[in-house]
Formats: C-alpha cells, sequence, structure tokens
C-alpha cells in the first residue's frame, strides 16, 4: 500500500517536471550580453534536460551555439538565468553564470547544472572547453627513450604524401586564429602579415610546453626557422626538458610557393618534408593562388638530425587580410566584401567560421562559410545572416537544415562559384 502510494507521488512529480519542462523557455543570444539587440528561442529545450543532453540531436546542436560564441538563457526568472557551454571529455554541457546563472528553485535546469565561477574568470581547469589546448605537443618521444610511452603510435614514420582532414596543427592554427580574432574583418581592419604571425606567436603562450609555453618554439619565416634548429640543438646538447622529442614550428606567410612531392620552395627557401597537411587536396591546393599561410615542424630524427617534417599549407585572403579561404571563388567574395565594407560608412562585419573537415563530416548540420554582421551605432547588432559557398567542401545538403536561431541570425543563403563574384557579392551585401 505504503509502495503504491509512493509510485503515485513519484508519477505525479515526474509529471510535474515534464510539463515545466514542456514550458521551459531557453533563448539564445551573443555570449557577449552587450552586443544582441534581439534574443532567438531555443526550440526543443527538453534536449537540455539530463537525460537528453548527451545526445546526438541535442550535442550537435550545442556545438553550433559554441562556434557562434552563443549562451543559452533560461526565463523561469526575470532576467533569465544565463548559461555557458563548455566541453568535457566528449561532451558539451551547460554551465550556470556564477552571479547571472540562478534559476527558479523548481526549474528542471536548476539541479542539473553547476554554479561556477569558470565562464566569468575563464579559469582552465583541465576539463574545461579549452583543454584541447591546455598543452601542445606534435611529435612524440622516440619509445627507446621511454619518457612517453603512452602512445604506441609514436613510431609510426609513414610517408604520405598528403594528409588532409583533421591535423592537430590546423586544430592548432585554427584555436590561434579564434583566440586573436583573426578570423574576422571589420571596417579599416589591416594588419601586415608579419605583425599577424607575432600575434599567433603570442597568443600560444597560454599554452604549456614542456616545462615552458609553445610561444618560445614558434619562430617566424625563414629567418626563424635558423633559429628554431639552433635553439633545438642548443636545447639537446643543454638535455631536452620539453614533450615528446626535441621540436620546435616555423610560421611562413608567402605569396607564392614551389609545392613538390617532398619539398616546398618559400621565398627562395627550400623546405623538404615529410608529410603535407591541407584542408585541400594537393590538386585543389595547386589551384588557389597563394599567398599562403604554412605552418612546418621540425623535430629530431632518429639519427639525431633536426630535420623539417610535417608542413600545413592553408590560402588566405591576401597579405593584410589573414583570413582562411578554401577556393579562389571564395577568395574573390571575401576581397569583393572587404573593400565594400571598408569603403562603406556601415558597421559590417564578417565572420570566418573555422571548422576542420572532421567537424564538418560529423555534424548533424553544415556548418557556414562565413556569417555577415551589421551593428548600429550603440554598438548593437541589428543584422545577421550567413553564407554558404556552394561547393562540396561545405556539406550542402546539410546547410539547408541548419537551424537559424542556433546562428543568431536573420537571413541564410548560399552563393553559387557559377555566379559572377560581383551579383553573389551584390546578394550579400
Ligand atoms: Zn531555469
Amino acid at each position: 500500500m505504503i509502495d503504491r502510494r509512493y509510485c503515485l507521488i513519484a508519477n505525479v512529480v515526474y509529471f510535474c517536471i515534464l510539463l515545466i519542462g514542456v514550458r521551459m523557455h531557453i533563448t539564445v543570444s551573443s555570449s557577449d550580453k552587450n552586443v544582441d539587440s534581439e534574443h532567438h528561442t531555443f526550440e526543443q529545450p527538453s534536449l537540455l534536460l539530463k537525460n537528453r543532453i548527451k545526445s546526438p540531436e541535442a550535442q550537435s546542436k550545442l556545438k553550433i551555439l559554441r562556434l557562434s560564441d552563443s549562451v543559452l538563457n533560461c526565463h523561469c526568472v526575470s532576467p533569465p538565468a544565463t548559461m555557458y557551454l563548455r566541453k568535457r571529455g566528449d561532451y558539451i554541457f551547460m554551465v550556470n553564470h556564477y552571479e547571472h546563472g540562478q534559476h527558479l528553485k523548481n526549474c528542471p535546469l536548476y539541479s542539473d547544472i553547476k554554479g561556477c565561477r569558470e565562464a566569468v574568470n575563464r579559469d582552465i581547469s583541465p576539463e574545461s572547453e579549452e583543454s584541447d589546448f591546455n598543452t601542445f605537443i606534435y611529435h612524440r618521444a622516440f619509445p627507446s627513450t621511454g619518457t612517453d610511452s603512452t602512445n604506441p603510435k609514436s613510431t609510426s614514420t609513414r610517408t604520405p604524401s598528403v594528409r588532409h582532414g583533421e591535423s592537430k596543427l590546423e586544430r592548432l592554427y585554427y584555436h590561434l586564429l579564434t583566440d586573436t580574432l583573426s578570423n574576422w574583418h571589420f571596417s579599416g581592419k589591416s594588419m601586415s602579415a608579419e605583425q599577424h604571425l607575432f600575434k599567433l606567436k603570442s597568443s600560444a603562450n597560454k599554452i604549456l610546453f614542456g616545462s615552458s609555453t609553445l610561444d618560445k618554439y614558434i619562430f617566424i619565416g625563414p629567418t626563424g626557422l635558423r633559429y628554431a634548429f639552433s635553439k633545438l640543438y642548443r636545447k639537446i646538447g643543454a638535455g631536452w626538458k620539453g614533450p615528446g622529442r626535441p621540436q620546435a614550428f616555423c610560421m611562413f606567410i608567402t605569396n607564392t610557393i614551389e609545392l613538390k612531392e617532398h619539398s616546398l620552395v618559400i621565398d627562395d627557401t627550400c623546405l623538404s618534408f615529410t608529410r603535407l597537411v591541407s584542408p585541400l587536396a594537393k590538386s585543389a591546393l595547386k589551384e588557389v593562388e597563394g599567398p599562403y599561410f604554412v605552418l612546418a615542424t621540425l623535430c629530431q630524427m632518429h639519427s639525431e638530425r633536426i630535420k623539417l617534417h610535417t608542413v600545413y599549407i592553408q590560402p588566405i585572403v591576401s597579405l593584410t587580410n589573414q583570413v582562411p579561404i578554401t577556393s579562389s571563388f571564395e577568395r574573390r567574395v571575401f576581397t569583393a566584401l572587404i573593400s565594400k565594407i571598408d569603403n562603406g560608412s556601415k558597421r559590417y562585419s564578417i565572420q570566418k567560421i573555422l571548422t576542420t573537415q572532421m567537424q564538418r563530416n560529423t555534424s548533424d548540420y553544415s556548418t557556414p562559410s562565413f556569417i555577415l554582421q551589421l551593428k548600429n551605432n550603440h554598438g548593437k547588432v541589428i543584422y545577421r545572416s550567413m553564407v554558404q559557398i556552394d561547393d562540396s567542401i561545405y556539406n550542402l545538403d546539410r546547410f539547408s537544415r541548419s537551424p537559424i536561431s542556433l546562428w543568431r541570425v536573420n537571413h541564410s543563403m548560399t552563393i553559387s562559384p557559377d555566379e559572377p563574384v560581383d551579383i553573389a557579392t551584390e546578394k550579400i551585401l
């Protein structure tokens, strides 16, 4: 009898929670709360409940929210409770803002998520979203040294000519671009290639590398490359204290490259490498003209000599606008838009959305190539549009399904490489 009564009470409680769940009103807004003039409705709030948040459906939506720098707001209280998105392990979760994230006691999200100061302090804990790049290591130690025996793959010296797709170097590059807002263009923004590379290098000072930070092991240009070699030899002589085997990185921006099977000529400097990595297939890479961003790794080989190992190549818009692009058409569209923005009086900006091929392939939705945004004189966003280029790299069939509320946009459009650039640009801006 008592059991049955408990059962009934439990059912009533569960039904109430469901009811509240149905009534949950969740909106999406920019993580910069001064920016958005309107909130977008998050269509299926029940996906955010504890029993569904790990579902592929919920996770693919939360991934977009992270890419679009958004936060969620729960309107169980007024002003709404703010929830940030954090990656822990393989999943993205919500974290309540420690001050502005107080839900009503009976809100289903009240107990599901922990209040936390991290959103404000940006503390980096091992489990927080930035954990991918808390530390960086590219070349694992030789197994015989015994310092890093956890990765058996370290011994494989494969010699594929091209590996395009998911690359640790690509993720590092995209991380540094995002961290320095280098994937944005707004009116009058212009930076020399050298300034840009120094900016990327110094932003790597937040990434641990052995007993030091990664920026100390990133070098710039052909001269930097020579420094990299001598620094590594010096460090080996003194006893390498870095992670993995002795390694360093060198970044270049160059107008032209001469790409052969295992060598690359940049400004009269010939680089012999073992592996080439690019978001573009080698044939496509040869079709897209420069300038290019190049990130090369050098490391100690079994022979104890230091050699250039992996080379990552990505075409960029221009020497003064280093946004990465994947086709000549995308570059021409970007160049036209940049000129319109710089010569116009309105506060437009473009944000290139950076996703690796792995991220694109595993998402239920296609990510836009870029987002165009307009602010009014008070700094509020009054228009946002996402633009997709109709080429094979971007899974266009999934683009039509991409929920515009999660990108916080009012418009979504596709442009085709078959269109003349001025017509495509006219459509966008
Ligand atoms: Zn709530």
